[in-house]
């Protein structure tokens, strides 16, 4: 795969369009685009559309759709282009449109577009963490004798929906079936059976500047998930007839033991040096790695996230990371913003945008 740099350049760089879908992280990007002066479109689907009126202040302009899919279609696609959009990319965008509608989708998109590719392929994804040199969990293979507890996961952005844990291969079979019989997955290659393992969970949220040429910290936060995590409540006598679900309702705000920095950095810092080198031109902007801190202080990353996450949705005025970069409330929809505004001051958007 080779993503390739927007060079369209009819885009006009006195008058861009900060466009998101109005989803997931839609109000702290646009928040964060008026702060930086820019114009906002929301493409809105017409049963939210009442909610995001609440918030007209930090939107300019609604695209409505009663469909999803119709984010590709001919209308809004002359109508992105006329309000000279750039389209930032988050969790809801591959979910709720589809990957090949995004992936062809003619309007610049800020960031790297094939790794939203990559980052929907459980195998492929953790084979790029594999190749970056990040720690991370054994993988086994349907039928596999399986030793310790192991977590099956569905293929997307579904925020840990129909994720089930398992002790034995049996089990693990057993539950794979149900899936193909009830028609969530169709191959058994879809699922990822992945080590499960035991610590805190933390979310590293990181900004790759390429317009500064540095790799920015810029929070850490804690996915609160229903049931897991409503578990350590019951008595232990109860908890053995409870299977734990994975559904994100939140995120915790979350800071580590300063010692731990080096290590997140280190990945961050593999994690871009490995997009470059297999994902060319590699990654721009925000991304996540998400992982479990062991009791020995080893940090084991399961997933990432190739553009902003929901769990910056806490720092809207600024982490206590992002603060040592900019000191001033900076949340992970304004920097954004900024790395555009910077861009266009120095003519460099073709650097960011795919
Ligand atoms: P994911 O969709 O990969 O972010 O996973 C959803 C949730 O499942 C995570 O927030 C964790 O609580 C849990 N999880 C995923 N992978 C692992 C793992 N290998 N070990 C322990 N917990 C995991």
């Amino acid at each position: 795969m080779n993503s390739q740099w927007f060079k369209n350049t009819d885009i006009r760089v006195d008058d861009v369009s900060i466009t998101t879908l109005c989803s997931h992280t839609a109000l702290q990007i646009f928040h964060g685009a008026k702060r930086e002066g820019f114009k906002t479109v929301g493409i809105v689907d017409s049963s939210r559309k009442w909610f995001y009126d609440l918030f007209s202040n930090l939107i300019d302009e609604f695209i409505v759709v009663d469909d999803w899919f119709d984010v590709c279609s001919p209308r809004v696609i002359a109508k992105l282009r006329e309000l000279n959009s750039i389209l930032i990319p988050h969790g809801s965008l591959v979910e709720y449109v589809g990957l090949e509608r995004i992936r062809k989708i003619p309007i610049p998109i800020f960031g790297l577009r094939d790794l939203l590719v990559v980052e929907s392929n459980q195998h492929s994804k953790m084979e790029l963490l594999s190749r970056a040199g990040i720690r991370i969990p054994k993988s086994y293979r349907f039928g596999d004798n399986i030793d310790g507890v192991v977590i099956v996961k569905l293929p997307g952005a579904k925020g840990g929906k129909g994720y089930f844990i398992a002790r034995r291969g049996d089990e693990v079979i057993a539950g794979i079936n149900k899936l193909l019989e009830e028609g969530i997955i169709k191959d058994v290659n879809e699922v990822l059976i992945q080590e499960y393992v035991i610590g805190v969970p933390a979310y590293f949220h990181y900004f790759n500047s390429v317009i500064l040429k540095r790799l920015e910290l810029f929070g850490i936060d804690i996915r609160y998930e229903s049931n897991v995590d409503g578990l350590r409540r019951l008595p232990m006598d109860v908890l053995s007839s409870i299977s734990p679900t994975f559904n994100v309702v939140g995120n915790l705000p979350l800071v580590v033991r300063e010692s731990l920095l080096p290590t997140v950095m280190r990945y961050g810092m593999n994690f871009i040096e490995a997009t470059r080198n297999y994902l060319p031109p590699g990654i721009v902007g925000p991304f996540c790695l998400e992982g479990i801190i062991r009791d020995d202080g080893g940090i084991v990353i399961f997933e990432f996230s190739g553009r902003i996450v929901a769990g910056t949705n806490l720092y809207v005025q600024g982490s206590p990371y992002s603060q040592f970069y900019w000191d001033e409330p900076m949340s992970m929809g304004r920097r954004i913003a900024r790395e555009i505004k910077l861009a266009i001051q120095e003519g460099r958007l073709n650097e960011i945008l795919t």
